[in-house]
């Protein structure tokens, strides 16, 4: 029997159950995948890896700049680059000069440190929530094949849902008579994929010294973003590139059987953009894998940190969706919805060891182990 039980470790449920513990809750996050950090995404490849979600870490407001803060202080992270460049008709410009950061181990490593000493379920996914006799909230969980489910049914005396909105719906749909409001504002939601082509080349194909761009961006074209990895982490010898689609590219592609020819259009299309004898290369990598973030970008938010109901019994919903569309929003979220949660509890006689504290605080209360 946990106070609450916080679904998603993405950044908003790591943020929200840090914040809870902080102040006395028993908390629980359940994960259905095998990593945390859900959209802060690093995949492992042979000798080497590449961030295929949340490209790197910079300061957008005042929750990632606490974040960037501490976690620079920390070496988690380092500066990567402060030059984007813009990708069009065959050539690079720059076009933007803003401090970039990422961890020398891949961006998970931010994940892994919200996480410090919280108990996670991973490989746990929340099927459907239904109250109890007992005024506390029942999750069925269905446990990936990889996973052991130490039990099928985790029981809490709140929840909060920190996915994205199109995957709590199903989850809300039982109770559309109990919160209608809720309901209606997290199906207004809208969400956009985005389709991730993680391509690898032997290191006699690319010649490194002589590429001077570590990421660039478009906006008119099918390809949003193209990232040099290897510049994350240059000792690493086989060269990585990471192209991002547009969200138009992602509808059309989404259910595609064949993905790896998928990715290799994406690779063709940056080749274009930025020149074909800049890059001969980029069209013809030596491994290709492809990544489809079916709910990749927030496309229509909603106005509010969060949403909150105590019909049938507390519950709050959480998520970059909630008050903007990128990290910031996913932080300010999780903080918010840890802060509303323990009002909820409060309410219902359910106290904390109450301490209080700024966000500042609670990143300076977590330390590596
Ligand atoms: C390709 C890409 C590039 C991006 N680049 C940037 C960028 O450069 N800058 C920026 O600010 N933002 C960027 N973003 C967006 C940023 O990554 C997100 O805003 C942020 O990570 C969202 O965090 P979240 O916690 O709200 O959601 P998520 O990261 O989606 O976390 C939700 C978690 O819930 C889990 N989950 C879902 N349903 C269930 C269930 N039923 N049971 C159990 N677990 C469940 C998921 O597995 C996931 O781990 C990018 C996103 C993508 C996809």
């Amino acid at each position: 029997m946990f106070d609450v039980a916080v679904v998603g470790a993405g950044m908003a449920g790591l943020i929200c159950a840090q914040r809870l513990q902080h102040r006395g809750y028993q908390v629980v996050v359940l994960e259905k995948s095998r990593g945390l950090g859900g959209r802060v995404a690093t995949r492992r490849l042979q000798d080497t890896w590449a961030d295929h979600g949340l490209r790197c870490l910079e300061d957008q407001g005042i929750f990632s700049q606490a974040l960037v803060q501490k976690l620079f202080e920390q070496g988690v992270i380092h500066l990567w680059t402060d030059i984007i460049h813009t990708a069009d008709g065959g050539k690079l410009q720059e076009s933007e000069r803003h401090p970039r950061y990422v961890a020398a181990d891949g961006i998970t490593a931010i994940a892994k440190f919200l996480a410090t000493g919280l108990e996670i379920c991973r490989g746990q996914r929340v099927q459907a929530i239904a109250p109890t006799s007992a005024q506390t909230w029942a999750l069925t969980l269905e446990a990936a094949d990889w996973a052991t489910a130490l039990t099928e049914t985790t029981i809490a005396k709140s929840l909060v849902l920190a996915i994205p909105a199109p995957q709590a719906v199903p989850l809300l749909e039982p109770f559309a008579n109990q919160m209608p409001d809720l309901l209606a504002a997290v199906r207004s939601v809208e969400f956009a994929p985005c389709i991730t082509a993680i391509a690898t080349y032997a290191p006699q194909q690319v010649k490194l010294a002589d590429i001077s761009w570590k990421a660039a961006g478009s906006e008119t074209s099918d390809l949003a973003w193209i990232g040099l990895e290897t510049s994350k982490h240059p000792e690493s010898a086989k060269p990585v590139i990471v192209a991002q689609s547009s969200a138009q590219f992602a509808d059309r592609h989404l259910e595609s059987t064949d993905l790896k020819s998928v990715g290799q259009q994406l690779l063709k299309t940056a080749q274009d953009l930025m020149g074909q004898d800049l890059l001969p290369w980029l069209s013809h990598p030596e491994d290709l894998q492809v990544h489809r973030w079916r709910y990749g970008f927030v496309a229509q938010p909603i106005a509010d940190f969060c949403l909150s109901t105590k019909q049938p019994l507390p519950l709050v919903c959480s998520g970059d969706w909630c008050g903007g569309n990128q990290l910031e929003s996913a932080l300010q979220s999780g903080w918010t919805a840890a802060e509303q949660t323990a009002i909820l509890l409060q309410e219902k006689g359910i106290f904390g060891g109450d301490r209080s504290g700024s966000f500042g605080d609670l990143l300076n209360s977590l330390s590596l182990v």
